[in-house]
């Protein structure tokens, strides 16, 4: 189960492909997807949250992940987001993807955003 998310740069208008974000049923192990980018390259794909590193298959750089683990998504501070996923035993600790603008790793502006496009299960 999870959600369509596109990013779209409203700089560069770079044609980001669609990305399939959070867990899938045929995983048995732990395993939420969120997008990532790696800057040195410019690449924009979806990781698993849980692995240790995330590490660029095209030039070995370290990832950086898009949106943020939080001790509790209820909060009204994380009210505008595109994209949540909890991850605690509680239910309020998660990770959320807000509806801001990000660092593009196409132009490197801050103008990069999530728009929800769809559903998946
Ligand atoms: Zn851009
Ligand atoms: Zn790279």
């Amino acid at each position: 189960m999870g959600s369509i998310i596109t990013p779209h740069c409203s700089n560069c208008k770079f044609p980001f492909k669609q990305m399939m974000v959070g867990g899938g049923m045929i995983d048995f192990i732990e395993s939420v997807k969120i997008p990532f980018s790696c800057y040195d390259c410019g690449t924009l794909k979806v990781q698993n949250i849980y692995l240790p590193s995330n590490k660029c298959s095209k030039c070995k750089k370290e990832m950086m992940m898009f949106g943020k683990e939080v001790e509790n998504m209820n909060s009204y501070e994380y009210r505008d987001r595109v994209f949540d996923w909890g991850m605690g035993s509680f239910g309020e600790e998660g990770y959320v993807l807000m509806n801001e603008n990000y660092l593009c790793p196409k132009c490197k502006e801050m103008s990069l955003k999530f728009e929800p496009t769809g559903m998946w299960d």
